[in-house]
């Protein structure tokens, strides 16, 4: 790639190594001709099956999206960002996992539900408040109890 300060092609790799659990690489390059270090990251892209929302409307998968949602359930609950991030990647290779092109809101949603059971109790009861409509919420409220036991 270019030099992002001067715009030279020629730019030699001086360091490399493997972060974010070995998903991506971190490489640092130096530019030959004005001689500034800079860093690039690379990662595999892999296709994410687009979501089809309740009212039959395709949209990209987001993952910000997801991320939001995380974080708002865990607001001020004892999880790090490095486990919030892994939940999502646990997500995010679920989701790729089914092979499937198109996938509904309500499937994301339920991986998410699972996906925080594990992780923090209370994050899952949050989220499971906001995602599930009312007609679920007899069935929630038994989800709660068992949840005490
Ligand atoms: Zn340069």
């Amino acid at each position: 790639m270019h030099c992002p300060f001067c715009d030279e092609q020629d730019t030699k790799v001086i360091d490399s190594r493997l972060v974010a659990d070995g998903m991506s690489v971190r490489r640092r390059r130096e530019c030959n001709a004005c001689k500034e270090r800079f860093t690039t990251f690379e990662s595999a892209e892999l296709v994410m099956p687009r979501v089809i929302k309740s009212n039959g409307a395709r949209e990209p998968f987001n993952e910000d999206k997801l991320r939001a949602g995380l974080l708002r359930s865990l607001e001020k609950r004892p999880v790090s960002l490095e486990a919030m991030e892994q939940t999502i990647n646990r997500i995010k290779s679920k989701l790729r996992a089914t092979g499937e092109r198109e996938v509904s809101s309500k499937l994301i949603g339920s991986l998410v539900m699972d996906q925080l059971k594990q992780l923090d109790k209370v994050a899952y009861i949050r989220f499971a408040s906001v995602y599930r409509s009312f007609e679920d919420i007899r069935e929630f409220g038994e989800e709660i109890a068992r949840l005490d036991d």
